[in-house]
């Protein structure tokens, strides 16, 4: 959509509503006009009906307007959209490619990570890209706004981390506890998902790898509390792909055998192939490799992840070297005939492993709203935030209806269970209420660590 035509759409109807109700209004009619590829100002003459631009009020135009950007939700729910302000590149400013194949085009180290192996690695990948020396990685920092279009993604800094590394995972204060902890080994991705919530909550323009991994874990077994009895996860996937850069940084060569005899199961989640260093080592059934997966229709939403057919060949990989497997439906993207598109990949799924699966997950889209101007900006064409979202005032995520979501996990479960009836199938950032309406008849008592223990779904 070009900018000219915005530019003309938002002067029009500024001169009638001012700024504040044109930026509302221009957020509809950009969004109707993506939906329903057509252009803008087709939108707006259609939602005048006939009236003059002078003559009509706001708020009608307005629910017009809503009423077509939201043909399913409810008037209670119109009520609860949220009508960012546009923020788009400009022609000048487009995201450069992100299919090339990983390479920095700067280094930086802490001092103190210098004589790490992690160091020494790097060096060789890149030998013709300057290491800079740096006292701290806080001094990278800078304003966001002038990183916002690559968003350090071809940065790569080495520290060496404090040993604050494993927090319980900070599910909703709404949402069922998964009893899960994460391990911060990483902070950033060189994939580019349109829906990463790092494009909100990253503060610094790097991928930054921890060189004292070995240090930290010894540090770790310290303080992980681990109740007799209980089924304890612990993943790597938070702020980082675990494996997409595991042929560089090496660690799951560290990881795997550390957890091998842990009272813990191991998670390293991806999008990523990057399964070769995992074959030969060490696992002690301990450590369950998981794909995130989504129909092929999406992968433009991936960019620079392997694609879904690639994971799921790395699954069978896994699963012939012993491992446990996961997969995670999420995000869960509702678009039309999204069901068949679904049905298929399950299928797909199953054709490719079916013993080694641990577990499923299934998390509709939920995005913080404050995600949705910057992933707007990065990746204007993204088509996922034009779903009938709206904001769910329990934790400011944006989500579908409940009835929606309920609608998509019931038909999701009944695709998986007619290939293994036993899958324990969980949900991810769910109320309690969204759960028994899924998984209506079963006993749950709000603990997922127990519901994937007894495979009780
Ligand atoms: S793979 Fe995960 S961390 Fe990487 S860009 Fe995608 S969502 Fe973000």
């Amino acid at each position: 959509m070009s900018h000219a035509v915005l530019a003309h759409l938002r002067e029009t109807l500024a001169e009638r509503f001012g700024k504040n109700k044109t930026e509302e209004l221009c957020r509809l009619i950009y969004e109707i006009a993506r939906r329903e590829e057509n252009e803008p100002l087709n939108i707006l003459t259609l939602a005048l009906e006939g009236s003059a631009l002078e003559q009509i009020r706001f708020t009608t135009l307005k629910q017009t307007l809503l009423k077509r950007r939201f043909p399913n939700l409810a008037p209670e729910d119109l009520k609860r959209t949220y009508l960012a302000p546009l923020h788009l590149p400009s022609e000048s400013e487009q995201i450069p490619s992100m299919r090339e194949l990983f390479k920095p085009t700067a280094i930086f180290i802490e001092k103190r990570a210098k004589h790490y192996p992690l160091a020494g690695r790097v060096m060789n990948a890149w030998p013709e890209v300057e290491m800079v020396e740096i006292e701290a990685i806080d001094e990278l920092r800078r304003p966001k706004k002038d990183w916002m279009k690559d968003f350090g993604k071809r940065t790569l800094a080495i520290s060496v981390e404090p040993f604050d590394l494993v927090k319980p995972c900070p599910c909703s204060t709404s949402t069922v506890s998964c009893n899960y902890y994460l391990l911060n080994i990483g902070y950033g991705c060189p994939y580019d998902c349109t829906y990463c919530y790092l494009q909100a909550y990253q503060n610094l323009p790097a991928i930054v790898l921890p060189a004292n991994l070995e240090e930290f874990l010894a540090h770790m077994d310290q303080k992980l509390e681990l109740k007799p009895g209980q089924f304890t996860r612990i993943g790597t996937g938070e702020y980082a792909d675990s494996l997409a850069l595991d042929w560089l940084t090496e660690y799951s060569k560290i990881l795997v055998p550390h957890f091998k005899d842990k009272a813990v199961t191991l998670e390293l989640k991806t999008k990523s192939d990057c399964i070769e260093n995992l074959l030969n080592l060490d696992h002690g059934g301990r450590t369950v490799i998981a794909w995130s997966v989504n129909p092929e229709r999406f992968c433009n939403e991936e960019k620079k992840t392997a694609a879904v057919q690639e994971r799921l060949r790395a699954a069978k990989r896994c699963e012939e070297a012993g491992y446990g497997t996961a997969f995670h439906f999420d995000p869960l993207i509702l678009a039309e005939g999204c069901e068949k598109d679904y049905e298929r990949l399950v299928e797909m799924l199953f054709d490719h492993v079916n013993e080694s699966i641990r577990w499923i997950s299934l998390g509709a889209l939920r995005f913080h709203k404050d995600l949705r101007r910057a992933a707007e900006y990065r990746h204007p064409e993204s088509q996922i935030f034009l779903g009938e979202g709206r904001l769910d005032p329990l934790d400011e995520k944006m989500r579908y209806t409940a009835d929606s979501r309920i609608r998509l996990y019931r038909e999701m479960v009944r695709q998986i269970q007619r290939y293994r009836q036993n899958t324990p199938i969980y949900l991810c950032m769910e109320s309690p209420e969204v759960w028994r309406s899924v998984f209506e008849g079963k006993p749950y008592q709000g603990k997922i660590d127990q519901w994937i223990a007894c495979g009780s779904s």
